[in-house]
């Protein structure tokens, strides 16, 4: 019964990990609590329960953007929902409550401070309620940084309705757990933790400099691909943006300094597909659902894996595979170090900067440090990782090291990196000469190694522990225990050569295009589909994803249906969706086979027109004239559109024994199968626009 909903009205042929233990749990009348990472299809967990029971379910959701966006999602697949909040006025509210005692609406979204009103609470007490739905309920956790207070109010729900309660968030830690189901008043909930494993995602972490090349190769081998860069400065994605743009690239910047209106255009023209890069700050992403975000850069390290995790997951929400790509520098981390020497958590904040970094300078599967991190067991090399992909070589590195950690020796621990890098290149900057520094053993002992090089190997050294760093004063390198043990007890210490991570990388990106003719081909079909997706979107005032996901156009324009059943397969279209879309879609498919890249727009309308005309009941001899066109050339316009399965019947303009006779010439050996040998061979008999039809309905009955 539940498969059937799916079928029907999602178009799914199958439930993500744990929906269908969610759902059953609903039906059965259980609270529940549900973990899932984002994309992990958390709204269907209420969203068909909500279908199959009697009533309305009402959805407690924190952000307007997301209703609407959740709503269109379900009306486009015809299922009644409706939302209330502070942008809808009294008078549709009332309407909307119509629609709810008249059972139209399956499900009505409405905001925390809507649900508190007296209003509203009058009036849920006199409907049919199916189920309660907290979306995003970490909102009531103050530990976290969503928190609503609106949130904490919401323990009434439990008291007085006897309706089932699910719980649901994309947050996984114990407090916010235990808090979410204290606060709410859940009763014998049923928690479901799923994997946060999201292995459509591949992982990159690249050595933090020629940053803007990287992108641009990055961005080249995307073209039409939606992706989001966050940055750590305002500043920065504003410069950043601008570049991309006088590289003719589609970038707009996103930040918490811009206007409303500026922001909303961005976010919108981004969801619509408008523009293909925001170059963000943090404050990007909260209110988006677009499922088709193929790519996340970080520009800067985020400072914790937790907002590294949720920022790169908002990248291939649908389930296809989605590439994030993390710069790591130096710089960096004195950046975020100064951060967190002026705020008030500074043990905390340190301890989860210095996880991320792990992180970052991982040389075992990156999917392993990342999800142990989240404590969960993650005991394999996940293959989509680059470490996994390229494993880095280790050199032996103790001289290189050693040079640095003496110098810092000779120096009186009393320069910041910038410095040293400078004294181990021998540089004639008058500041060392001054200090004498340019007379120590180690001046000029590391001018083989480029200053760029120089700043990974100390970012390595850093990492493992050879030095400190004092960020309150003025980031003055520090020795420390273990660069004793390299100094002076011969401990060997491993390093690995950032060109080298960087230029397989490079390799990698070149290689990122289509492998095959037959690829490609699909690649064009896309494309094609996309662009006929945006039409239809932009008609009906939708984001695109809203009428089909990319992962259903991936399909179609893999397996190319062009019937009813072989679309209705496809997944992601469901019932509501086919009697809408199904035939435009077929349509493009159709087209595109027939005249490959539609770019031959003006061949694919001609024959448009004549099948139009045909449907209209005209007969081929008819057409020819009001089109005034060769009988022949209709007719081979009809066999084309015959050949590729439109609905129409050949046979009719053409007698029985017409077509048996070419038929028996097309079994005769060495006979051409063209229309002259044909023609010549009936002794001039039948009409050549015959024999074009002919050989259609023959060729067509041969498969
Ligand atoms: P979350 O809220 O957990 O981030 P969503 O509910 O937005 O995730 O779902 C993410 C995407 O996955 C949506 O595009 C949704 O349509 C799709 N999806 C959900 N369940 C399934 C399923 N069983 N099969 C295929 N796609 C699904
Ligand atoms: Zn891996």
């Amino acid at each position: 019964m539940i498969h059937e909903t799916l079928r029907k009205y999602f178009g799914y042929e199958t439930f993500r990990p744990l929906q269908e233990e969610i759902i059953q749990a609903i039906l059965d009348g259980s609270d529940c609590l549900a973990i899932m990472p984002t994309g992990g299809g958390k709204s269907l967990c209420f969203q068909l329960p909500a279908l199959v029971q009697k009533g309305t379910a009402i959805v407690i959701s924190p952000l307007i953007s997301l209703m609407k966006d959740q709503v269109d999602a379900l009306r486009a697949n015809g299922i009644g929902a409706a939302y209330l909040n502070s942008t809808i006025s009294a008078s549709e509210s009332v309407q909307i409550f119509r629609d709810v005692i008249s059972a139209k609406i399956k499900l009505l979204y409405v905001s925390p401070e809507k649900l508190l009103s007296q209003d509203f609470y009058r009036q849920i007490k006199t409907i049919d309620i199916s189920l309660f739905a907290v979306d995003e309920a970490h909102c009531i956790s103050q530990w976290g940084h969503d928190f609503r207070p609106e949130y904490t109010q919401l323990n009434f729900l439990s008291r007085e309705f006897k309706v089932p309660i699910i719980a649901l968030t994309a947050t996984a830690d114990r407090i916010t757990r235990n808090d979410i189901i204290r606060q709410l008043g859940l009763r014998k909930p049923q928690t479901f933790i799923s994997s946060f494993d999201r292995e459509n995602l591949s992982i990159t972490v690249l050595p933090g400099r020629e940053k803007y090349e990287n992108i641009k190769r990055f961005v080249g081998k995307r073209k039409n691909q939606a992706g989001i860069i966050y940055c750590l400065s305002r500043k920065q994605t504003e410069q950043l943006a601008n570049n991309l743009n006088s590289e003719g690239l589609d970038a707009v910047s996103y930040h918490a300094g811009m206007k409303g209106s500026e922001r909303q255009a961005a976010q919108d023209d981004f969801i619509n597909d408008r523009v293909q890069i925001v170059c963000a700050t943090v404050a990007f992403g909260m209110g988006i659902d677009k499922p088709n975000v193929r790519w996340v850069i970080h520009y800067n390290l985020p400072k914790n894996l937790e907002s590294y995790y949720q920022e790169i997951g908002r990248a291939g929400r649908d389930g296809l595979p989605a590439d994030t790509l993390l710069f790591y520098s130096y710089r960096d981390v004195l950046t975020l170090k100064r951060f967190i020497e002026e705020s008030n958590q500074k043990d905390l904040l340190t301890r989860k900067l210095e996880r991320m970094q792990q992180f970052a300078d991982a040389r075992t599967c990156r999917r392993r440090v990342l999800l142990n991190y989240f404590n969960e067991g993650y005991d394999k090399d996940c293959g989509n990782c680059d470490v996994c992909q390229n494993p880095p070589e280790v050199f032996d590195g103790t001289v290189i090291a050693q040079k640095a950690l003496s110098a810092i020796a000779r120096v009186k621990e009393q320069i910041s990196s910038g410095l040293l890098i400078d004294i181990l290149r021998g540089s004639a900057r008058k500041e060392l000469v001054d200090n004498g520094w340019s007379e120590i053993k180690t001046y000029g002992a590391g001018r083989d190694i480029s200053y760029r090089d120089w700043q990974e190997y100390l970012l390595q050294m850093l990492n493992i522990g050879l030095f400190e760093v004092a960020y309150n004063d003025g980031n003055k390198l520090k020795l420390t225990s273990l660069s004793r043990d390299v100094l002076f007890d011969g401990k060997k210490i491993n390093l690995v050569s950032p060109e080298e991570a960087e230029n397989r990388w490079k390799q990698q990106q070149e290689k990122k295009q289509p492998q095959s003719k037959v690829e490609e081909l699909d690649n064009a079909l896309f494309e094609h589909l996309r662009s006929v997706r945006k039409n239809l979107a932009t008609e009906r005032n939708v984001p695109p994803y809203i009428i089909f996901s990319d992962a259903t156009l991936k399909q179609m324009a893999t397996t190319k249906p062009t019937t009813e059943f072989a679309m209705r397969q496809i997944s992601g279209v469901g019932e509501f969706k086919y009697e809408q879309f199904g035939i435009i879609f077929i349509r493009a498919i159709m087209d595109f086979n027939q005249f490959g890249n539609t770019n031959d727009k003006k061949a694919a309308n001609r024959y448009q027109t004549t099948y139009n005309f045909l449907k209209k009941g005209y007969t081929p001899e008819e057409i020819a004239e009001r089109l005034n066109l060769n009988i022949v050339t209709v007719c081979s316009h009809l066999a084309y559109l015959y050949q590729s399965d439109y609905d129409i019947s050949l046979q009719e303009f053409l007698e029985k024994e017409e077509l048996q006779k070419i038929e028996e010439a097309l079994r005769t050996p060495g006979l051409k199968h063209e229309l002259k040998p044909i023609y010549e061979h009936l002794n001039g008999k039948i009409p050549y626009h015959k024999i074009r039809l002919g050989l259609s309905i023959a060729k067509k009955e041969q498969y």
